[in-house]
Protein backbone atom coordinates (compact mmCIF):
# COMPACT_ATOMS: atom_id res chain seq x y z
CA UNK A 1 0.00 0.00 0.00
CA UNK A 2 1.69 2.99 -0.87
CA UNK A 3 1.30 6.24 1.23
CA UNK A 4 2.67 8.34 -1.19
CA UNK A 5 1.96 8.40 -4.79
CA UNK A 6 2.84 10.27 -7.64
CA UNK A 7 0.99 8.88 -11.11
CA UNK A 8 2.06 10.48 -14.27
CA UNK A 9 3.66 14.01 -13.48
CA UNK A 10 4.70 16.34 -15.90
CA UNK A 11 5.55 20.12 -15.40
CA UNK A 12 6.43 22.64 -17.83
CA UNK A 13 7.60 25.90 -17.51
CA UNK A 14 6.17 27.77 -20.32
CA UNK A 15 7.68 26.02 -23.33
CA UNK A 16 10.04 24.09 -21.07
CA UNK A 17 9.07 20.48 -19.74
CA UNK A 18 11.17 20.07 -16.63
CA UNK A 19 8.78 17.11 -15.11
CA UNK A 20 8.40 14.35 -17.59
CA UNK A 21 5.73 11.49 -16.54
CA UNK A 22 6.73 11.27 -13.43
CA UNK A 23 5.72 7.69 -11.51
CA UNK A 24 6.39 7.16 -8.10
CA UNK A 25 5.31 4.96 -5.25
CA UNK A 26 6.55 5.35 -1.59
CA UNK A 27 5.26 2.70 1.23
CA UNK A 28 4.59 4.30 4.77
CA UNK A 29 7.30 5.15 6.92
CA UNK A 30 9.89 4.34 3.68
CA UNK A 31 13.20 6.50 3.18
CA UNK A 32 13.39 7.56 -0.72
CA UNK A 33 16.04 9.52 -1.91
CA UNK A 34 15.91 12.11 -5.18
CA UNK A 35 19.45 11.81 -6.86
CA UNK A 36 19.95 13.92 -9.96
CA UNK A 37 22.54 16.70 -11.22
CA UNK A 38 21.64 20.42 -11.01
CA UNK A 39 18.77 20.91 -12.69
CA UNK A 40 17.19 17.66 -13.69
CA UNK A 41 14.09 18.34 -11.83
CA UNK A 42 14.38 17.20 -8.46
CA UNK A 43 13.35 20.12 -6.54
CA UNK A 44 10.55 20.89 -8.85
CA UNK A 45 8.56 17.44 -8.01
CA UNK A 46 9.20 17.98 -4.57
CA UNK A 47 7.70 21.25 -4.65
CA UNK A 48 4.85 19.56 -6.31
CA UNK A 49 4.34 16.97 -3.34
CA UNK A 50 4.32 20.13 -1.49
CA UNK A 51 2.14 21.74 -2.97
CA UNK A 52 3.94 25.01 -3.90
CA UNK A 53 3.80 23.74 -7.52
CA UNK A 54 0.50 22.48 -9.48
CA UNK A 55 1.82 19.77 -11.91
CA UNK A 56 1.04 20.52 -15.41
CA UNK A 57 -0.26 16.60 -15.71
CA UNK A 58 -0.65 13.32 -13.40
CA UNK A 59 -2.08 13.34 -9.71
CA UNK A 60 -0.74 13.18 -6.41
CA UNK A 61 -2.19 11.03 -3.39
CA UNK A 62 -0.96 11.01 0.17
CA UNK A 63 -2.19 8.08 2.25
CA UNK A 64 -5.06 7.65 -0.67
CA UNK A 65 -6.50 11.27 -0.92
CA UNK A 66 -6.01 13.29 -4.13
CA UNK A 67 -4.49 16.30 -3.02
CA UNK A 68 -3.31 17.20 -6.75
CA UNK A 69 -4.92 20.57 -6.32
CA UNK A 70 -5.07 21.17 -2.26
CA UNK A 71 -3.02 23.77 -1.01
CA UNK A 72 0.15 23.37 0.80
CA UNK A 73 -1.08 24.35 4.10
CA UNK A 74 -3.64 21.40 3.71
CA UNK A 75 -0.85 18.85 3.28
CA UNK A 76 0.70 18.05 6.81
CA UNK A 77 4.16 18.32 5.43
CA UNK A 78 7.51 19.13 6.79
CA UNK A 79 9.86 20.95 4.51
CA UNK A 80 13.81 21.57 5.02
CA UNK A 81 15.71 23.30 2.66
CA UNK A 82 19.21 23.78 1.83
CA UNK A 83 20.39 25.92 3.99
CA UNK A 84 19.42 29.68 6.23
CA UNK A 85 16.15 28.84 6.29
CA UNK A 86 15.25 29.69 9.78
CA UNK A 87 13.79 32.66 11.04
CA UNK A 88 16.47 34.93 12.41
CA UNK A 89 15.18 36.93 14.58
CA UNK A 90 13.30 34.12 16.41
CA UNK A 91 15.16 32.11 18.76
CA UNK A 92 15.91 28.48 18.45
CA UNK A 93 12.69 27.55 20.64
CA UNK A 94 10.41 30.05 18.98
CA UNK A 95 11.46 28.78 15.24
CA UNK A 96 10.36 25.30 16.47
CA UNK A 97 7.56 26.45 17.84
CA UNK A 98 6.42 28.30 14.83
CA UNK A 99 4.37 25.92 13.42
CA UNK A 100 2.56 24.81 16.09
CA UNK A 101 1.34 28.15 17.07
CA UNK A 102 0.14 28.88 13.39
CA UNK A 103 -1.80 25.54 13.84
CA UNK A 104 -3.86 27.58 17.43
CA UNK A 105 -2.01 24.70 19.31
CA UNK A 106 -2.24 26.03 23.28
CA UNK A 107 0.93 27.18 25.42
CA UNK A 108 1.12 24.05 27.10
CA UNK A 109 1.13 21.61 23.77
CA UNK A 110 3.88 24.13 22.31
CA UNK A 111 6.06 24.13 25.42
CA UNK A 112 5.90 20.38 25.89
CA UNK A 113 6.69 19.60 22.10
CA UNK A 114 9.43 22.10 21.97
CA UNK A 115 11.09 20.84 24.62
CA UNK A 116 10.42 17.19 22.84
CA UNK A 117 11.78 18.07 19.47
CA UNK A 118 14.70 19.82 20.78
CA UNK A 119 15.46 16.70 22.53
CA UNK A 120 14.97 14.45 19.49
CA UNK A 121 17.98 17.05 18.11
CA UNK A 122 20.26 17.22 21.21
CA UNK A 123 20.06 20.82 21.22
CA UNK A 124 17.63 20.80 24.61
CA UNK A 125 20.15 23.22 26.12
CA UNK A 126 20.18 25.80 23.18
CA UNK A 127 16.80 26.74 23.06
CA UNK A 128 17.33 30.86 23.78
CA UNK A 129 19.90 31.20 21.27
CA UNK A 130 19.13 32.86 17.81
CA UNK A 131 20.24 31.08 14.66
CA UNK A 132 23.74 33.44 14.37
CA UNK A 133 24.91 31.81 17.36
CA UNK A 134 24.23 28.41 16.00
CA UNK A 135 26.91 26.51 13.47
CA UNK A 136 25.44 25.40 10.24
CA UNK A 137 24.58 21.70 11.17
CA UNK A 138 22.93 23.21 14.11
CA UNK A 139 21.00 25.19 12.03
CA UNK A 140 19.44 22.43 9.99
CA UNK A 141 18.92 20.51 13.08
CA UNK A 142 17.09 23.62 14.26
CA UNK A 143 15.25 23.52 10.65
CA UNK A 144 14.45 20.06 10.94
CA UNK A 145 13.01 19.98 14.23
CA UNK A 146 11.03 23.16 13.36
CA UNK A 147 9.58 20.61 9.92
CA UNK A 148 8.75 17.70 12.49
CA UNK A 149 7.08 19.72 15.64
CA UNK A 150 3.64 19.85 13.99
CA UNK A 151 3.92 15.90 13.32
CA UNK A 152 3.52 15.64 9.40
CA UNK A 153 2.67 13.18 7.49
CA UNK A 154 5.66 13.24 5.22
CA UNK A 155 9.56 15.11 5.61
CA UNK A 156 10.87 16.38 2.50
CA UNK A 157 14.11 17.47 2.53
CA UNK A 158 15.81 19.42 -0.15
CA UNK A 159 19.51 19.21 -0.22
CA UNK A 160 19.68 19.81 3.28
CA UNK A 161 23.03 18.99 3.60
CA UNK A 162 25.10 20.89 0.95
CA UNK A 163 26.03 23.76 2.31
CA UNK A 164 27.43 21.90 5.12
CA UNK A 165 31.53 20.70 5.95
CA UNK A 166 32.02 17.56 4.64
CA UNK A 167 32.83 15.59 8.33
CA UNK A 168 29.19 17.80 9.38
CA UNK A 169 27.43 16.08 6.67
CA UNK A 170 28.12 12.58 7.14
CA UNK A 171 27.62 12.34 10.84
CA UNK A 172 24.42 15.02 9.97
CA UNK A 173 23.04 12.57 7.54
CA UNK A 174 23.47 9.38 9.52
CA UNK A 175 21.24 11.23 12.33
CA UNK A 176 18.89 12.25 9.82
CA UNK A 177 18.24 9.33 9.32
CA UNK A 178 18.18 7.73 12.90
CA UNK A 179 15.60 10.36 13.68
CA UNK A 180 13.29 9.14 10.57
CA UNK A 181 13.36 5.51 11.88
CA UNK A 182 12.65 6.79 15.47
CA UNK A 183 9.36 8.21 14.20
CA UNK A 184 8.73 6.37 11.23
CA UNK A 185 7.65 9.27 8.97
CA UNK A 186 7.69 8.89 5.11
CA UNK A 187 10.35 10.76 3.43
CA UNK A 188 11.71 12.14 0.48
CA UNK A 189 15.42 13.42 0.28
CA UNK A 190 16.36 15.64 -2.07
CA UNK A 191 20.83 15.36 -2.91
CA UNK A 192 22.58 15.14 -6.26
CA UNK A 193 25.35 13.23 -4.10
CA UNK A 194 25.89 9.83 -4.88
CA UNK A 195 27.12 8.36 -1.96
CA UNK A 196 24.58 10.85 0.37
CA UNK A 197 21.67 9.05 -1.38
CA UNK A 198 22.81 5.42 -1.46
CA UNK A 199 24.34 5.63 2.11
CA UNK A 200 20.81 6.28 3.67
CA UNK A 201 17.83 5.08 2.03
CA UNK A 202 15.69 2.14 1.58
CA UNK A 203 15.45 3.67 -2.33
CA UNK A 204 16.51 5.63 -4.35
CA UNK A 205 15.03 7.45 -7.76
CA UNK A 206 17.81 8.39 -10.31
CA UNK A 207 16.48 11.34 -12.18
CA UNK A 208 18.13 12.62 -15.66
CA UNK A 209 16.59 15.67 -17.62
CA UNK A 210 12.73 15.43 -15.72
CA UNK A 211 12.77 11.52 -15.63
CA UNK A 212 13.05 8.88 -13.72
CA UNK A 213 15.76 6.66 -15.15
CA UNK A 214 15.11 3.90 -12.40
CA UNK A 215 13.89 3.36 -8.99
CA UNK A 216 15.43 0.55 -6.63
CA UNK A 217 17.31 -0.30 -3.49
CA UNK A 218 20.87 1.29 -3.58
CA UNK A 219 22.43 -1.93 -3.93
CA UNK A 220 19.82 -2.70 -7.02
CA UNK A 221 21.16 1.01 -8.27
CA UNK A 222 24.81 0.40 -7.76
CA UNK A 223 24.79 -3.31 -9.42
CA UNK A 224 22.39 -3.34 -11.76
CA UNK A 225 22.27 0.66 -12.92
CA UNK A 226 19.61 0.23 -15.52
CA UNK A 227 21.08 3.31 -18.26
CA UNK A 228 24.05 4.70 -19.45
CA UNK A 229 23.42 7.37 -17.41
CA UNK A 230 22.61 5.44 -13.76
CA UNK A 231 25.81 3.66 -14.41
CA UNK A 232 27.81 6.98 -15.01
CA UNK A 233 26.47 8.95 -12.65
CA UNK A 234 26.08 6.60 -9.65
CA UNK A 235 29.47 5.35 -8.76
CA UNK A 236 32.84 5.19 -10.70
CA UNK A 237 32.83 2.84 -13.93
CA UNK A 238 35.28 1.64 -16.43
CA UNK A 239 33.82 1.28 -19.99
CA UNK A 240 35.21 -0.54 -23.17
CA UNK A 241 33.78 -0.45 -26.52
CA UNK A 242 32.51 -3.56 -27.02
CA UNK A 243 31.68 -5.38 -30.26
CA UNK A 244 28.73 -8.55 -29.92
CA UNK A 245 31.05 -11.86 -31.85
CA UNK A 246 28.19 -13.84 -31.55
CA UNK A 247 24.48 -13.09 -30.55
CA UNK A 248 23.07 -16.57 -30.23
CA UNK A 249 25.84 -17.61 -28.15
CA UNK A 250 25.91 -14.82 -25.73
CA UNK A 251 29.94 -13.72 -26.84
CA UNK A 252 31.43 -10.55 -27.11
CA UNK A 253 34.67 -9.11 -27.78
CA UNK A 254 36.49 -6.34 -26.39
CA UNK A 255 39.99 -5.65 -25.15
CA UNK A 256 41.23 -7.59 -28.19
CA UNK A 257 39.24 -11.20 -26.39
CA UNK A 258 35.75 -12.56 -26.35
CA UNK A 259 33.63 -12.84 -23.51
CA UNK A 260 30.84 -14.48 -22.69
CA UNK A 261 27.61 -11.83 -21.80
CA UNK A 262 26.16 -12.58 -18.00
CA UNK A 263 22.83 -12.32 -19.42
CA UNK A 264 21.31 -13.23 -22.94
CA UNK A 265 22.04 -10.09 -25.59
CA UNK A 266 18.59 -9.99 -26.62
CA UNK A 267 17.51 -7.59 -29.18
CA UNK A 268 21.20 -7.31 -30.65
CA UNK A 269 22.89 -8.82 -33.73
CA UNK A 270 26.34 -10.05 -34.22
CA UNK A 271 28.43 -7.06 -35.28
CA UNK A 272 26.69 -4.39 -33.00
CA UNK A 273 28.66 -2.14 -31.28
CA UNK A 274 27.64 -2.22 -27.20
CA UNK A 275 29.38 -0.68 -24.14
CA UNK A 276 30.12 -3.02 -21.76
CA UNK A 277 31.76 -1.94 -17.97
CA UNK A 278 33.68 -3.14 -15.01
CA UNK A 279 33.17 -0.99 -11.80
CA UNK A 280 36.72 -0.43 -9.96
CA UNK A 281 36.54 -3.44 -7.22
CA UNK A 282 35.15 -5.93 -9.78
CA UNK A 283 38.78 -6.21 -11.08
CA UNK A 284 41.79 -8.55 -8.85
CA UNK A 285 45.34 -8.40 -9.82
CA UNK A 286 45.23 -11.78 -8.50
CA UNK A 287 42.29 -14.49 -9.30
CA UNK A 288 39.69 -14.57 -6.86
CA UNK A 289 37.23 -17.38 -6.04
CA UNK A 290 34.36 -16.59 -8.32
CA UNK A 291 36.76 -15.22 -11.09
CA UNK A 292 37.01 -16.69 -14.70
CA UNK A 293 38.01 -14.01 -16.55
CA UNK A 294 40.67 -11.64 -17.32
CA UNK A 295 42.14 -8.75 -19.00
CA UNK A 296 46.04 -8.09 -20.18
CA UNK A 297 47.23 -4.63 -18.53
CA UNK A 298 49.97 -2.74 -18.02
CA UNK A 299 50.20 -0.77 -13.97
CA UNK A 300 50.59 2.54 -14.44
CA UNK A 301 50.06 4.15 -11.26
CA UNK A 302 48.61 4.11 -7.42
CA UNK A 303 46.73 5.95 -5.41
CA UNK A 304 46.80 4.97 -1.65
CA UNK A 305 43.47 5.73 -0.34
CA UNK A 306 43.51 4.69 3.57
CA UNK A 307 41.24 1.71 3.22
CA UNK A 308 41.43 0.96 -0.47
CA UNK A 309 44.12 1.36 -2.97
CA UNK A 310 43.49 2.39 -5.83
CA UNK A 311 45.63 0.87 -8.95
CA UNK A 312 45.96 2.71 -12.64
CA UNK A 313 46.24 0.18 -15.27
CA UNK A 314 46.47 0.54 -18.64
CA UNK A 315 44.01 -1.70 -21.01
CA UNK A 316 43.76 -1.51 -24.70
CA UNK A 317 45.20 1.79 -24.88
CA UNK A 318 43.32 3.38 -21.97
CA UNK A 319 43.66 3.75 -18.45
CA UNK A 320 41.17 1.96 -16.38
CA UNK A 321 41.05 2.07 -12.27
CA UNK A 322 40.86 -1.07 -9.69
CA UNK A 323 40.23 -0.91 -6.41
CA UNK A 324 41.70 -3.28 -3.67
CA UNK A 325 41.27 -3.24 0.21
CA UNK A 326 44.51 -2.38 2.02
CA UNK A 327 45.01 -5.70 3.52
CA UNK A 328 48.40 -6.59 5.49
CA UNK A 329 50.60 -8.51 2.65
CA UNK A 330 49.80 -6.93 -0.11
CA UNK A 331 52.64 -5.37 -2.07
CA UNK A 332 52.20 -3.12 -5.24
CA UNK A 333 54.28 -4.73 -8.60
CA UNK A 334 55.81 -2.07 -9.62
CA UNK A 335 54.44 0.68 -12.47
CA UNK A 336 55.38 -0.64 -15.85
CA UNK A 337 54.93 -4.38 -15.14
CA UNK A 338 53.01 -6.41 -17.44
CA UNK A 339 49.60 -7.44 -15.11
CA UNK A 340 46.60 -9.60 -15.45
CA UNK A 341 43.58 -8.45 -14.57
CA UNK A 342 40.84 -10.54 -13.18
CA UNK A 343 36.80 -10.38 -12.56
CA UNK A 344 33.77 -12.80 -12.56
CA UNK A 345 32.12 -12.16 -15.58
CA UNK A 346 28.76 -11.86 -13.66
CA UNK A 347 30.16 -8.31 -12.48
CA UNK A 348 30.40 -7.15 -16.44
CA UNK A 349 27.83 -4.74 -17.22
CA UNK A 350 26.09 -4.57 -20.46
CA UNK A 351 25.15 -1.17 -21.25
P1 LIG B 1 17.10 20.46 -9.46
O1 LIG B 1 16.43 20.65 -8.15
O2 LIG B 1 17.22 19.03 -9.85
O3 LIG B 1 18.42 21.15 -9.55
P2 LIG B 1 14.94 22.08 -10.50
O4 LIG B 1 13.71 21.31 -10.23
O5 LIG B 1 15.23 23.21 -9.57
O6 LIG B 1 16.19 21.11 -10.60
O7 LIG B 1 14.87 22.70 -11.96
C1 LIG B 1 14.59 21.91 -13.09
C2 LIG B 1 14.52 22.83 -14.30
O8 LIG B 1 13.36 23.64 -14.19
C3 LIG B 1 15.70 23.76 -14.43
O9 LIG B 1 16.03 23.86 -15.78
C4 LIG B 1 15.16 25.06 -13.90
O10 LIG B 1 15.80 26.15 -14.50
C5 LIG B 1 13.70 25.00 -14.28
N1 LIG B 1 12.82 25.74 -13.35
C6 LIG B 1 12.63 25.47 -12.04
N2 LIG B 1 11.75 26.29 -11.47
C7 LIG B 1 11.36 27.15 -12.47
C8 LIG B 1 10.44 28.27 -12.55
N3 LIG B 1 9.73 28.66 -11.47
N4 LIG B 1 10.30 28.87 -13.73
C9 LIG B 1 10.98 28.48 -14.83
N5 LIG B 1 11.85 27.45 -14.83
C10 LIG B 1 12.04 26.79 -13.67
MG1 LIG C 1 17.14 21.62 -6.43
Amino acid sequence: MSFLALAAISKSFGPNQVVKDFNLSVGKGEFVSFLGPSGCGKTTVLRMVAGFETPSAGTIRIDGQDVTRLPANKRRIGMVFQAYALFPNMSVSQNVAFGLKVAGADRATISRRVGEMLELIKLDHLGERFPYQLSGGQQQRVALARALAPKPNLLLLDEPLSALDAQIRVSLRDDIRAIQRELGITTIFVTHDQEEALSISDRVVVMHQGRADQLGTPAEIYNRPATRFVANFVGKLNTFEARIADADEGQLNFAGKDFTAPTPLRGLRSGDPITVALRPEALALHRRHDDEASLQGKVLDFNFLGSVIRAKVEVDGRPICLDMFNQSGFTMPPVGTATELYFSRSDLLVL
